[in-house]
């Protein structure tokens, strides 16, 4: 059962083509400067035993010619995994904005790629070239069924109290101001792995999983459902993230708006590409760069890092009292799963709730429980896979679609 992976971005194509059946990843790859000249692509490429390196430089004027390169990619004859195109059973996208209508992923239809459409105005950045991808692998390979998988879909178990902002109803019912929440793909893969990981019955965990990246939130999941998190309408709410500020009080906008007559596209470069660990900082959005600064000295990584902690404590003591209780925390993504320094400053003075790490597990642990074998309370990393996430939701869809067993 072969699935392969979309991710159209603004100016990028990522792609994974797995086996779910058997061998796993086959071919995973990345086409940067979509649209601009001298396109790169990167792809990696099974051969044998070991995996392969291919970069070429090409002209991808559009997703499609991309998407068009990636397919003849994986079907040529030195660097390609398959034979025939119909050795894929489907295509996977992801997609960032469902809006209030997907609690599932989708089998693609005219019909939902109207409503991916109509999401465009809540994910501006995002829905245009998504639907570009969709499109462009239509034309490409009409046959193949294609499934949608939402990053907002996950979060639409949250009860109205938590998905709703305190503005005027009417603007809620006009405008579709709500919590959306985002990362829901990343949430629920490591939450069904914590569940398995630790022989568990989902149903019955009440779980923080901290999705902690360039982007970043945390996501509280009571019985399998996510019931809050951190991000809203926006990718922009929540915690400190790489450019972005998190939480802040919104009448800073009005105030700046008028101290320094900055214009709407001004405060949105202003708190989406220039805040975060980089504004504090003032040296890099990395966090490694900032780790490193940190600890010979540098005065604002520490406080950049000290601010980005305290936030991710102070969503874990609210998620804590919304559950009344807690079994699981889990870190993942490039952060969580990377920084055993970050879990443990995080997981530090935090025994008040029974968060606590094994300093030895904490550092050796790839994935796995990382508190004392023997506390009740379980802090794991867990390395999150969108893409076989993606992958499976994309086979469960069509199956259910087509009646196959
Ligand atoms: P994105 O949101 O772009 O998918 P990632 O999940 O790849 O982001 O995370 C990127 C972040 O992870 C960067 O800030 C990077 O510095 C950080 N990171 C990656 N590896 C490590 C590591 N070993 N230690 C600390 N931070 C790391």
């Amino acid at each position: 059962m072969r699935i392969l992976v979309l991710n159209c971005g603004s100016s990028s194509v990522k792609y994974e083509l797995m086996d779910l059946a058997g061998a796993g990843e086959l071919a995973r790859g990345l086409i940067e400067r979509v649209g601009m000249e001298n396109a790169v692509v990167n792809h990696h490429y099974i051969s044998g035993d070991s995996f392969k390196d291919l970069k070429l430089v090409r002209n991808v004027p559009t997703h499609r010619e991309g998407i068009r390169i990636l397919i003849d990619l994986l079907l040529d004859q030195e660097h390609g995994v398959i034979e025939d195109i119909d050795e894929i059973y489907g295509i996977g996208h992801r997609v960032v904005h469902g809006g209030e209508g997907y609690t599932d992923s989708a089998y693609i239809t005219e019909d939902v790629k109207k409503d991916i459409r109509d999401c465009i105005e809540l994910a501006p950045l995002h829905n245009p070239h998504h639907l570009a991808g969709i499109e462009a692998t239509e034309t490409l390979i009409p046959d193949h069924p294609q499934v949608a998988v939402f990053d907002t879909a996950f979060h639409q178990t949250m009860p109205e109290k938590a998905f709703m902002y305190a503005f005027p109803y009417d603007l809620y019912k006009k405008h579709g101001i709500r919590k959306y929440g985002f990362h829901g793909t990343s949430h629920k893969y490591v939450s069904h792995k914590a569940a398995r990981l630790l022989d568990k019955d989902l149903s019955e965990l009440k779980i923080i999983s901290c999705h902690l990246g360039n982007g970043a939130s945390l996501c509280a999941v009571s019985g399998g459902r996510s019931i809050d998190t951190s991000m809203g309408f926006t990718p922009l709410s929540g915690l400190i993230m790489g450019t972005r500020t998190g939480d802040f009080d919104p009448a800073v906008i009005l105030y700046l708006m008028n101290k320094e007559a900055l214009s709407l596209s001004e405060v949105n470069t202003l708190i989406n590409r220039h805040s975060g660990l980089y504004g504090v900082s003032g040296l890099s959005r990395d966090f490694r760069e900032i780790l490193k600064d940190a600890r010979e000295g540098g005065a604002r990584s520490r406080l950049a890092l000290d601010m980005f902690v305290y936030r991710i404590k102070h969503y874990i003591g609210a998620y804590t009292a919304k559950m009344n209780g807690l079994d699981v925390l889990i870190f993942t993504a490039g952060i969580g799963s990377n920084s055993s320094e970050l879990r443990e400053l995080v997981c530090k003075d935090m025994d008040f709730l029974g968060i606590r790490i094994d300093p030895e597990l904490n550092r050796e642990c790839a994935q796995g429980v990382i508190s004392p074998p023997d506390d009740p309370l379980k802090v794991m990393c867990i390395p999150t896979n969108e893409e076989l996430l993606i992958a499976r939701e994309t086979e469960r869809i069509i199956k259910e679609r087509t009646g196959e067993e």
